[in-house]
């Protein structure tokens, strides 16, 4: 017999995590568990979690709840859009609610690279188009992949070098 499951082409992915509201250690593990549950999606790495003030239009705001971040690796039989559906879902079952944009949230998780996919629709933009800027992104990125590249903006560690996030390290156990 064939197991057709064993032949879908698993590709790598980079997606991001934050949360600001609620129990946000507890949500990144849960989040991190979900995704690796995903039916063609499975977690490779995952960064140490990392805390950021939280950003909203007017720019640092230090009275809002700073923001857990982190970063995993995974390797997914499913193509971008559908991977955004399921982290979607993800987002909604921990009662995330969209008002005003860069709000505070229980969870984001936002698709960074694809492989080496450059694409953009109304609903998915590869490379996600703010990574190249986000200390909060790249910082964690960067632990577990040394030498990763945003396709078509260069090395992740001579871009970080030019971002000023303060990123600060947040004690917690590894997420995986
Ligand atoms: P930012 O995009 O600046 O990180 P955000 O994560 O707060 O802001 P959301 O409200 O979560 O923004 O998402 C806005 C829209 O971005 C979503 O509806 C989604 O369709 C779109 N989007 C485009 N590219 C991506 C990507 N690479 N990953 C996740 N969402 C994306
Ligand atoms: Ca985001
Ligand atoms: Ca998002």
């Amino acid at each position: 017999m064939i197991r057709r499951e064993r032949l879908r082409l698993e590709l790598p992915a980079v997606i991001a995590l934050g949360s600001n509201l609620g129990d946000r250690e507890a949500t990144l593990r849960d989040a991190v568990r979900e995704i690796n549950a995903l039916d063609g999606v499975v977690v490779t790495a995952a960064s140490d979690i990392v805390q950021t003030p939280a950003w909203k239009i007017e720019g640092v705001d230090e009275e809002a709840p700073a923001y857990l971040n982190a970063v995993i690796t995974v390797r997914s039989a499913l193509d971008p859009e559908a991977l955004l559906d399921a982290l979607n879902a993800i987002e909604n079952e921990h009662g995330r609610v969209r008002t005003e944009r860069w709000g505070d949230r229980t969870l984001d998780l936002d698709i960074i690279s694809y492989a080496a996919q450059q694409s953009s629709t109304d609903r998915l933009t590869l490379p996600h188009p703010r990574a190249a800027v986000r200390g909060f992104v790249l910082a964690p990125w960067l632990q577990i992949e040394p030498d990763a590249e945003l396709p078509g903006l260069g090395r992740i560690d001579t871009l970080l070098a030019q971002t000023s996030d303060d990123v600060r390290p947040y004690a917690a156990e590894a997420l995986l």
